[in-house]
């Protein structure tokens, strides 16, 4: 199987006249080495490095995604800017920068690691206390490395899933599976207000 032929990276040898964009930042939030740089990888490129070094300091890509109105043909231009911790989460706590102006953040835990649970859980705790005090962040949770799992935790994680009340994927990010579904649950919600006439 070829890894770079994927329907992503054909799509942009066309680019499609948008009509309408809208700028989307999410923020991703896990414990070290759950797969949140992964994941990027695979949303943006379709790729999988396994070798990758982690780069510490936040960092983020852009990535620009068309989705076709299948009743209007209208085509919509979304520009996500995907924001990665890049190693800061060690810290415990992050800039208010990372957090500012963001839509979605995507909390990663690894589904083999149920300590990375815990940890999510304070992520999504943080996330609440700075939902009530400035914008609404739409929190989603992930249970990444499904390839690895064996489905031991799964009375845990659906018990925290459930108390915690938030949407919740499974994903893979060497295998792709899931990463589809997660991206295309947030270009659904996207409020239509946000999106403006194509400069
Ligand atoms: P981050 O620190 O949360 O950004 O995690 P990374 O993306 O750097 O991934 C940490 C390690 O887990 C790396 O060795 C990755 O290759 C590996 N990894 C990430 N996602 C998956 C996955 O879905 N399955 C498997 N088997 N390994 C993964």
């Amino acid at each position: 199987r070829p890894s770079v032929q994927n329907k992503r990276s054909s799509q942009s040898l066309f680019t499609p006249i948008a009509s309408k964009e809208a700028d989307l930042k999410i923020v991703l939030l896990g414990e070290s080495a759950v797969g949140k740089s992964s994941l990027v990888t695979r949303f943006a490129s379709n790729a999988f490095d396994a070798d990758k070094e982690s780069t510490i300091g936040a960092a983020f890509i852009v990535k620009k995604y068309y989705v076709t109105d299948p009743e209007t043909n209208e085509v919509k231009l979304i520009n996500f800017q995907i924001w990665d911790t890049a190693g800061q989460e060690r810290y415990q706590s992050l800039a208010p920068m990372y957090y500012r102006n963001a839509s979605v953040a995507i909390i990663v835990f690894d589904l083999t690691d149920i300590s990375s649970l815990t940890k999510a859980e304070f992520w999504i705790a943080e996330l609440e206390a700075y939902n009530r005090e400035e914008h609404k962040i739409q929190i989603l949770l992930v249970g990444n490395k499904s390839d690895l799992s064996k489905n031991e935790n799964d009375n845990q994680i659906s018990e925290t899933v459930e108390r915690l009340k938030v949407p919740y994927f499974k994903t893979s990010a060497k295998e792709g599976t899931g990463v589809d579904e997660l991206f295309k649950y947030i270009v659904d919600s996207i409020d239509d207000g946000i999106f403006v006439e194509s400069r």
